[in-house]
Parts: structure tokens; sequence; C-alpha cells
């Protein structure tokens, strides 16, 4: 029932149309997706590299091991960083083939242009955002 009406609401933007964001610029956003899934993935790629290049270094001093496991630990925050942005953005492009981009997850209203210029993987508005900000559900 609620899902009908959510579908019965999106039709209602289209045809009132003027505001739904035209093919042009969700090709735009489309392109710097990808290209922003392309640096990420070679950040990984790299990481990934630096950390198999820490593995073979087998005579260290106990200074260096705890440099060398402060290093490991924060290339894994930094792993998880780009892999839940990567997946942010494999969303997106989930949502752009499904016809839900730009419009926000929490209340189903239209994400400003200008934010998703800045975030093109933003999911919510910068309403719900600074709620859930404020919540602390979102860091
Ligand atoms: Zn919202």
């Amino acid at each position: 029932m609620s899902g009908k009406f959510v579908g019965d609401k999106h039709l209602l933007f289209s045809l009132e149309g003027e505001d739904l964001m035209d093919t042009k610029s969700l090709e735009n956003f489309r392109k710097i997706l990808l290209e922003r899934r392309m640096e990420l993935q070679t950040d990984l790629q790299r990481k990934s590299n630096e950390e198999a290049g820490q593995d073979r270094l087998e005579t260290m001093d106990t200074a260096d091991q705890a440099d060398s496991n402060y290093t490991a630990d924060y290339n894994i925050k930094i792993k998880e960083i780009l892999v839940r942005e990567v997946r942010e953005i494999d969303e997106a492009l989930e949502k752009m083939r499904n016809g839900d981009y730009g419009i926000c997850e929490s209340c189903d209203e239209e994400i400003p242009e200008g934010r998703l210029k800045a975030r093109p993987n933003a999911r919510f508005c910068i309403r719900c955002k600074d709620e859930m900000e404020k919540r602390g559900s979102v860091k």
C-alpha cells in the first residue's frame, strides 16, 4: 500500500517535469561517479600493494614493528572508508538505473543539484542528513 503511494508520488514529479533532473545532468553525474570509482579502486589497489610489501619486512626492532602496526591499522581504516565509498557509488549508479537518483532516501524529496555536485553519491538531502547527525546515527 505504502509502496504504491511512493510510486504515484514519483509519477507526479515526472509529470510536473521542470524540477526533475534532465538527462544531460544525470549523464554528467554518472561520469563523475564512474571516474571517482576508478580513483578509489586505484587507491585500494595501492593500499593492498603496500600491505603486501610490509609483510615481507621480517627483521625489525620493536619500535619499527610498532610503527608498522600503526601503519597497518591506519591502512585498514583508510581501506574501510574507500570500500564504503565504492559501495555508495555503486548504490548511486543502481539508483540511476532505477530512476531514483537524486531522491532523498529518508523523506523522498529531491536532493538539490548543488548538493549532488559537491557529493554525487549523497543518499539524503541536507535537512535529513543534519537531523541524523544531530541524533548521532551518521558520523
Ligand atoms: Zn530528506
